[in-house]
């Protein structure tokens, strides 16, 4: 049953189904395919000094695509999903719990990385705790089959077979061996979650053995995220930003400017400690006016960096400050009721661009940009300019 499932969806995709499939759910058409992708494949890991005996041991044993991957593909669209229900998941009481232990079992690796790459030990083991609570869960699926299959399906275009490729490479170099290397079904790796290209670009041998482990090694996975902040632009001299309190009546048309600024303007840390006397930051309102307030710096946009939402970052962020010791946050978040859907964020980006305060694209995601351009309406129609895609707001585009 398990078997024809998997033919039917492979079909849909790739090749009219052969009658008779084997047991692991590949037919003997697809098998072909396959066998003429990694022959297409071959000349071109070659070229970049993959050798013969490093290309068949890493497809030794692969057959085919993974049909279990190739079902992934076709269900995104998840990502609509608040900010604060992200939060809830990402920053848990165990996760916190969890870090701590981890952070003084490490104190002097991390102090170590610290002291190389500038970037703070809460940020570095907040990065590690989101991608893999801490290496516990590194992803269970070879790399190898998992970019293979996302290349021969053209997921993304060529995307994954430059992956692929790079994976190779890896392999080549002997970083780490075929069945050791795994990670998630869109190809991140290890601890860190590096695609192959990234790991061959910032992945670091910080214990000293000669192998770039990201799977098994907590001082290489630690020291490969410093590094890629690091090349990403971390600016060793700010925090990625400070949870804040603002005072009554606080000029939000105002959202942007120096921390010292933000300071004699009444604004307050949460967890009590003095902001900064310089630094540039901009107010960050993910539930709106009445939620949780921050303000960001350069350093929250290089998190962004790391991977590209404003839910992953204030994730990090947050973790960052609660492993530090940092409190709770206390605003109360929207209801469901005051916030949008993925529809309805579109609805809204639909409204902005023809009010002409928004370029961008209309694809139901919130960012930078979005709220960039809420302000500037909100500022020109003399609404409290806080940034938040609301259903009120929405409802000023309405029939
Ligand atoms: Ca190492």
């Amino acid at each position: 049953m398990r078997a024809i499932l998997a033919c039917a969806l492979l079909a849909a995709l790739l090749a009219p189904a052969a009658a008779a499939p084997p047991a692991d759910g590949q037919t003997g058409a697809q098998a072909g395919d396959f066998a003429a992708f990694l022959a297409a494949l071959r000349p071109e890991a070659e070229a970049r000094g993959v050798g013969r005996g490093t290309f068949e041991a890493a497809f030794a044993g692969i057959r085919g695509p993974d049909p279990e991957i190739l079902a992934r593909t076709k269900r995104q669209g998840e990502f609509a999903r608040p900010v604060w229900e992200y939060l809830v998941g990402a920053v848990s009481p165990g996760r916190i719990a969890r870090g701590q232990a981890r952070g003084r079992a490490l104190a002097k690796t991390l102090d170590a990385i610290e002291a190389r790459y500038g970037v703070p030990a809460p940020v570095l083991l907040a990065v590690w705790g989101v991608e893999s609570d801490f290496g516990a869960s590194a992803g269970s699926l070879p790399t190898v089959r998992a970019l293979a299959t996302l290349a021969q399906a053209r997921f993304r275009g060529d995307l994954f077979r430059e992956e692929l490729l790079s994976a190779l490479v890896i392999l080549q170099r002997g970083d780490i061996t075929p069945e050791r290397m795994k990670g998630s079904w869109a190809g991140a790796m290890g601890q860190v979650q590096f695609l192959p290209s990234t790991f061959l670009k910032h992945a670091v041998d910080f214990d000293g053995d000669g192998h770039r482990d990201i799977w098994r090694s907590d001082a290489d996975a630690l020291a490969s995220i410093a590094a890629y902040l690091k090349a990403l632009g971390w600016d060793p001299g700010l925090s990625w930003g400070y949870a804040v309190v603002l005072p009554e009546g606080f000029d939000l048309t105002r959202y942007a400017g120096d921390l010292g600024d933000f300071a004699r303007r009444g604004v307050r840390r949460l967890d009590g400690g003095a902001l900064p006397p310089a630094g540039r930051a901009s107010l960050f309102l993910p539930g709106g006016r009445g939620g949780p307030a921050f303000l960001i710096t350069d350093n929250f946009e290089v998190i962004r960096g790391y991977n590209t939402s404003d839910s992953y970052a204030l994730a990090i962020g947050h973790l960052a400050d609660r492993l530090a010791g940092g409190p709770a946050l206390s605003a109360p978040w929207p209801s469901a009721a005051e916030r949008l859907d993925g529809p309805g964020l579109r609805a809204l980006q639909e409204g902005l661009r023809a009010a002409g305060v928004y370029d961008g694209a209309v694809d139901g995601r919130a960012g930078p940009k979005l709220r960039e351009a809420i302000r500037r309406y909100q500022i020109r129609e003399g609404l409290p300019a806080d940034g938040y895609a609301s259903p009120t707001l929405l409802r000023r585009f309405g029939p």
